[in-house]
C-alpha cells in the first residue's frame, strides 16, 4: 500500500502547479514538539528529550508551585523569501484549529502573507503563537457569521468545529457557522475575485451505502439526527459553494475530508484516535465504542495538508476525497494504538506495569459503520496520494501527548 512505503520521511508538500510546498519535516517537527523542562526541587531536567528550542515558546514546570513559566523566544524559523509577484496573501479562517495550524505554518514556511481569522470555540492561539510577530503574520479574533473585510488573494475556509462533542455541544451555532460563516467568506471571495477552498467532509456521505466512497456517490444522511448539524451545514455550505461558482463565477476547490490525525489535536476533543492515545499513555481503560466492528481509516495531518495545497494551486474544480484508504476496524485500531504506546513507553524508558485493558461502551446514534475514501481522482487529477502510514502517524502524536502530559497540561 502506498501508505506503507516510506520508514524515514525528510521532506513533505510539492512542487506542482506553480507552487512549491516542499518543506523539511524537521522543521515542521520544531514548531510542534517543544522540550519540557519539569522543575524538581533544584533539579530541572528535560523531560521530553526534544531538541533545545530554537524558535517559539519554552517552558518550565515547577512541581513543588504546580506553576509553569514560559519563555518566549523572539526568533522565527527561516521563512522563503518569494518575489512580489509569487508572494499571496492568504486567509485562513479556523487557521488556530488542528488542520489550520498546520496548514499555517506550511505557507507561512513558503514565504506567503498569512492571516488567521479564528473565534477560538475549539482552537487554541497557542496552536499558531509561534509567529505572533512574524512581519508576514497576522491573526483576528473574529466569528465567521459575521461579515469581514480584508484583501486577499486565497482563502481556505476550515472555520468549523469537527469533532462530534464540539459540534453537537451548539449544535444550531454549528449549523449557522457552516450556512453563514460559508456565505460571508463566499461573498468575501466574490469581492476580491480569491480563489476559495472549503474543507468538507465525508461525512457528506453520512452512513455510506456504497463503499469505498466516490466523490460522485450523493450520501445516506439522516437530516433531523444528532450528527446533523454538522453533515447537513457542510452539505449546504458546498451547495453554496457551487452557487457561487455558478451564480457569480467564484473560482471554488472543495476537499472532502477523511478523519484526520496528528500533533496539536485538541486532546479532549473525544475523536478516537486522541482519546485512545491519551488513555493509553496514562493507563486507563480504553473505551471503544459499541463492538468495536465499525471501521474508520486515518490519515496523518502532513499528508492532508499537501493536499489541500495541491487542490488549491491545481485546476481541479469538483470534490475531491483526501484521506488514506488503509481501513480498520475500530477495535483493530484501539489493540495497534495500544502497541505503538507500549513501545513508545519502553523507548522512552517508563513502560506501563500492566497492559491497559479496552473497554465497550454504548454506540453513539448515527456512527457510520463503514468508512474509506476512493482517492482515484485526488491521484489523477492532482497526483496526490498518502505518504504517511498510521504507524509513523501515531508515534509523532504519542510523542507530542506524551510532552504535554509532562507538562501537566493534559
Ligand atoms: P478544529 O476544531 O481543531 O478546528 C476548527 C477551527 O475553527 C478552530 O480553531 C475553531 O476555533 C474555529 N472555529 C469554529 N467555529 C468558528 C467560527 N464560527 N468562527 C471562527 N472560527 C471558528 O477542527 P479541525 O480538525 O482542524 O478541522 C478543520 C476543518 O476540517 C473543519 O472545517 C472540519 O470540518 C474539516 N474536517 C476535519 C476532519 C478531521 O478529521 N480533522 C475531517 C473532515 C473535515
Ligand atoms: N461579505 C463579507 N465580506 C466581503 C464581502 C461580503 O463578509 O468582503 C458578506 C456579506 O456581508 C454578505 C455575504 O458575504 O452577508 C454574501 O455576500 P454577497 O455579496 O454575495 O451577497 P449580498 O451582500 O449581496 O447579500
Ligand atoms: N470511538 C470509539 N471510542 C472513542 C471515540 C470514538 O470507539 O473513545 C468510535 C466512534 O464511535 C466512531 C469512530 O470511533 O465509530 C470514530 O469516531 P470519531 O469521533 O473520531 O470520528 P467520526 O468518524 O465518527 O466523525
Amino acid at each position: 500500500m502506498a501508505s506503507q512505503k516510506n520508514e524515514s520521511i525528510k521532506t513533505v508538500g510539492h512542487n506542482k502547479f506553480g507552487f512549491d510546498s516542499t518543506v523539511d519535516v524537521e522543521t515542521l517537527r520544531s514548531l510542534y514538539l517543544t522540550p519540557v523542562f519539569v522543575k524538581d526541587g533544584s533539579k530541572v531536567e528535560n523531560v521530553t528529550g526534544a531538541p533545545a528550542k530554537e524558535y517559539g515558546s519554552e517552558s518550565t514546570y515547577d512541581k513543588a508551585t504546580n506553576a509553569i513559566q514560559y519563555t518566549t523566544i523572539a526568533k522565527f524559523p527561516p521563512v522563503k523569501l518569494l518575489p512580489n509577484s509569487e508572494r499571496k496573501r492568504i486567509l485562513v479562517t479556523g487557521g488556530a484549529g488542528f488542520v489550520g495550524s498546520h496548514l499555517v505554518d506550511r505557507l507561512m514556511l513558503l514565504g506567503h502573507e498569512v492571516t488567521v481569522l479564528d473565534n477560538f470555540f475549539t482552537g487554541s492561539r497557542t496552536t499558531v503563537s509561534h509567529w505572533v510577530g512574524h512581519p508576514n503574520f497576522e491573526m483576528v479574533r473574529h466569528d465567521v457569521v459575521e461579515p469581514f473585510l480584508i484583501e486577499v488573494d486565497q482563502i481556505y475556509h476550515l472555520a468549523c468545529p469537527a469533532s462530534p462533542p464540539h459540534y453537537q455541544y451548539n449544535a444550531v451555532k454549528t449549523i449557522k457557522t457552516s450556512f453563514m460563516g460559508t456565505l460571508n467568506m463566499l461573498g468575501l471571495a466574490k469581492r476580491t475575485k480569491a480563489r476559495f477552498l472549503i474543507t468538507s467532509t465525508s461525512e457528506v456521505y453520512g452512513d455510506p451505502e456504497e463503499h469505498p466512497q466516490r466523490e460522485d456517490y450523493w450520501g445516506h444522511v439522516n437530516c433531523i439526527g444528532i450528527r446533523a448539524c454538522y453533515d447537513e451545514g457542510k452539505r449546504v455550505a458546498e451547495t453554496l459553494t457551487y452557487g457561487y461558482q455558478r451564480q457569480d463565477g467564484v473560482d471554488v476547490r472543495v476537499a472532502r475530508i477523511f478523519n484526520t490525525f496528528g500533533p496539536r489535536m485538541n486532546p479532549y476533543d473525544g475523536r478516537v484516535v486522541s482519546n485512545f492515545i491519551i488513555q493509553a499513555l496514562k493507563g486507563e481503560d480504553m473505551t471503544v465504542y459499541g463492538d468495536g466492528s465499525q471501521t474508520r481509516s486515518f490519515q496523518y495531518v502532513h499528508d492532508l495538508v499537501d493536499g489541500l495545497i495541491l487542490l488549491m494551486n491545481g485546476d481541479e474544480t469538483r470534490p475531491v476525497n483526501v484521506g488514506n484508504g488503509d481501513e480498520f476496524t475500530i477495535l483493530e485500531f484501539a489493540e495497534a494504538v495500544r502497541d505503538i504506546v507500549e513501545k513508545v513507553q519502553k523507548d522512552q524508558g517508563n513502560p506501563l506495569a500492566k497492559r491497559v485493558n479496552i473497554i465497550h461502551k454504548d454506540l453513539p446514534s448515527d456512527d457510520p459503520q463503514r468508512r474509506r475514501p476512493d482517492t482515484t481522482r485526488a491521484k489523477e487529477s492532482l497526483g496526490w496520494q498518502p505518504q504517511w502510514s498510521v504507524k509513523q502517524g501515531i508515534e509523532e502524536m504519542v510523542l507530542y501527548y506524551a510532552s504535554k502530559l509532562a507538562k501537566g497540561e493534559i
